[in-house]
């Protein structure tokens, strides 16, 4: 099969319906062990140190692993994306663009997969069939999320690791389906954790030092239930067609759609507390003023930039946070208990 490196999460099954392997550059780059030489890459070809790092990590990426063919996001996702478009095509790479509608709307996504169809050469009842073959990975993910918040069974980290990689499977969801399953037969035997653990969300794209951040939220019994865009990407509400599944993927459209799956999770998911994060030089980072409005639950806002590791004003932060939580829960335990007496 031909890798097709692609920028975001996108409609993958007509990638495979076209006999082509998607590959999430940004999982390649976060997953290597010196990913700070694809920033250095684009930083040497002329990439402003102002650029956020994923745009700069996928560059370098592109440029050192010699893919050839890159689906390149440019609508529901970032507008720095076009600029890395072009920049790739004058590095000689076939960078195709490819947009999610304005809006959710079932035929105007039906319209953007036909077109993306046409181009890599294949239909979308081929990708309809892949749908159906990707559809048992797709539920093995989603019965990971369900562990991890009704049975607390499984670990924020395990969650955001098995979620985020549904946007390519790891390059084999034959594997992925196998690999998941031996998960979850290990994960049923374990016990479930602490009561007293408080109970988080993790909102905003996946967060540059993830391996750091959630490791280190349980050092101090917290633990993340709900991460917000990495469920997504595994489509939680796959509706009747491609084109339902992809009108209800809530990351590309307006915000709205995001607060309101978000919203729900909250509320079924018993959440303490909201850790936001944002990446230095986003425009999503914006955002955060309309979450503030929109929850009534504390929010620790939390950066990153090209630090792979949480550094110690952001440990203290996270450490004050969930100091905070752990107080208010236990005031909230004690008035409920001084009611009863
Ligand atoms: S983090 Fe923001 S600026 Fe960076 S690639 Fe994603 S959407 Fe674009």
């Amino acid at each position: 099969m031909k890798k097709i490196g692609i920028t975001t999460t996108v409609p993958l099954e007509v990638l495979l319906a076209a006999d082509c392997q998607p590959v999430d550059l940004n999982n390649v780059f976060v997953g290597d062990s010196r990913p700070e030489r694809f920033i250095a890459i684009a930083e040497r070809d002329g990439f402003p140190l102002n650029c956020c790092s994923w745009i700069k990590g996928i560059y370098g990426v592109c440029l050192e692993t010699g893919i050839k063919d890159v689906i390149c996001v440019t609508g529901g996702d970032c507008s720095n994306t076009i600029m890395l478009m072009e920049v790739l095509r004058l590095r000689g790479l076939n960078a195709m663009p490819f947009a999610y509608p304005d809006r959710p709307d079932v035929d105007e996504m039906q319209h953007a997969l036909l077109t993306l169809a046409v181009v890599l050469g294949t239909t979308l009842e081929a990708a309809e069939k892949v749908r159906e073959q990707l559809r048992p990975c797709r539920k093995l993910a989603l019965k990971l999320d369900d562990l991890t918040w009704r049975e607390n069974l499984v670990s924020g980290w395990e969650n955001h690791l098995w979620l985020v990689s549904t946007s390519d499977f790891n390059g084999d969801f034959q594997k992925y389906e196998k690999e998941i399953g031996q998960l979850l037969d290990e994960v049923s035997q374990r016990r479930p954790r602490p009561d007293g653990e408080l109970r988080l969300a993790y909102i905003g794209v996946p967060a540059i030092y993830a391996h750091d951040l959630y490791r280190y939220v349980e050092r101090y019994d917290g633990r993340v239930v709900l991460n917000e865009i990495q469920r997504q990407f595994a489509m939680p509400e796959p509706g009747a067609s491609l084109a339902e599944q992809y009108a209800r993927y809530t990351y590309p459209y307006s915000i709205r759609e995001r607060i309101n799956d978000i919203k729900t999770e909250l509320e079924r998911r018993r959440i303490d507390g909201i850790i936001h994060y944002v990446q230095a030089f986003c425009h999503r980072g914006i955002g955060d003023i309309i979450f503030r409005d929109a929850f009534d639950l504390p929010i620790l806002t939390i950066e990153g930039n090209d630090d792979f590791f949480l550094n110690n004003h952001i440990r203290t932060r996270i450490e004050a946070f969930l100091d905070i939580l752990h107080r208010q829960r236990s005031d909230t335990t004690k008035t409920r208990s001084v009611k009863k007496s």
